[in-house]
């Protein structure tokens, strides 16, 4: 096992793209680490320089404290699933999983053990003579990662490995690899565009945009704090609220003719803000609130399952709050909007980072 240790990365394309901008980052021995981010972002570009499949234009990649930015890929010790499992479409699934063995010339017997050991682990018994083409969607997943797992890597970088998977599928094979991860301990880099499965998966999470990283952090924190507004869009099923809103002096700031309470402490008053806030953390009521609130009327639900997407109308402002079904109200009803401060985040209007996170670490602490 091994961590992956990655200073001042840049990879440039002939074209001059650079698709990896001067990155740091660390991921930790037996860590479940996702890169996530918008299309065209640089996650495949950052996946494939570890790999050492595309070469680092500037900086360092270093995988169990070597150094190996301009060692081969074959020495690198690492394992990798690309995006189409590029499996051998001729080969059998077990020549495809102890491909990599037969190219260091592991001997016949042991790869046909390796073969089915993995295949077992993978729930791909009885399928070892098939090929590719004979088999599902998910079934390919998982000879790609039984290839994969079967070299025997010290990291495990997946390239979008549920992509091409459909919807419920998707699902199964998430729980899958998490437990498979889990169960092998292996340091793994997941590639995925999709913000949901990096929050279901990884233990800590880059966001990336544009070759550079913008917040690094548990999928908790990113969630609860994004970093900055870029983060805050990115992140979670609804849409974020972001509003622009003005710092009052008694730690509330006004936004869409309400005020909300907010740790202000490190922000002067009459700061013009953009004041973020998720609908899951914004409370609706249809009677009388004390405190700070936003005054409105609702304007549609929409169903979101066991919850109910709220679209209400503030001062003009539309804003989103989520509601249990079975307290959606009717459109038109006036209701007031409440928030702990502790969920009420302030942004820069002109670069959009958080301000308010100094202030939150130290509310944490006291
Ligand atoms: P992602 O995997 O996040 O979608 P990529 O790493 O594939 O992003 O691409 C990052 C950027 O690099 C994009 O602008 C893409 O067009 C560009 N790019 C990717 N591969 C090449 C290449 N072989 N030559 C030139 N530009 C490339
Ligand atoms: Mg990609």
């Amino acid at each position: 096992m091994a961590g992956i240790d990655i200073e001042g990365l840049a990879t440039v394309y002939p074209n001059g793209v650079r698709a990896v901008d001067g990155l740091d980052l660390h991921v930790a021995d037996g860590e479940f680490f996702a890169l996530l981010g918008p299309s065209g972002c640089g996650k495949t570009t950052l996946l494939r320089t570890i790999a050492g499949l595309e070469a680092a234009s500037e900086g360092t990649v270093r995988i169990d404290a070597t150094d190996v930015t301009r060692t081969e890929p074959g020495k690198r010790g690492v394992a990798m699933v690309f995006q189409d499992y590029a499996l051998f479409p001729h080969m059998s699934v077990s020549e495809n999983i102890t491909y990599p063995l037969k190219v260091r010339r592991v001997a016949a017997a042991t790869r046909l053990e390796v073969a089915s050991r993995t295949a077992g682990e993978l729930s791909l018994d009885g399928l070892l003579e098939r090929k590719p083409g004979q088999l599902s969607g998910g079934q390919q997943q998982r000879v790609a990662l039984a290839r994969a797992i079967a070299s025997e890597g010290k990291v495990l970088l997946l390239d979008e490995p549920l992509s091409n998977l459909d919807a419920r599928l998707r699902l199964e094979a998430r729980t899958f690899l998490k437990k498979l991860q889990r169960d092998l301990g292996i340091t793994t880099v997941f590639v995925t565009h999709d913000q949901a499965e990096a929050l279901a998966l990884a233990d800590r999470i880059a966001v990336m945009d544009s070759g550079k990283l913008r917040q690094l952090g548990s999928p908790r924190e990113v969630f609860a704090r994004p970093a900055n507004t870029f983060v805050a869009n990115f992140i979670g099923s609804t849409p974020m609220n972001l509003l622009p809103g003005k710092v009052l002096g008694d730690g509330t700031v006004s936004v869409a003719g309400g005020s909300l309470p907010a740790t202000t402490v490190s922000t002067p008053a009459d700061a013009e803000v953009t004041v973020g806030i998720r609908p899951e953390y914004l409370t609706l009521s249809t009677g009388d609130v004390s405190g700070p609130s936003l005054r409105g009327e609702v304007v549609v639900a929409e169903n979101l399952g066991t919850q109910s997407l709220v679209s209400v109308d503030c001062d003009g402002t539309l804003i989103g709050v989520t509601v249990p079904e079975e307290t959606e109200p009717a459109p038109g009803a006036p209701v007031a909007l409440t928030a702990p401060a502790s969920r009420v985040l302030l942004y820069t209007q002109e670069t959009g980072e958080l301000l308010n996170s100094a202030d939150h670490t130290a509310g944490a602490r006291s």
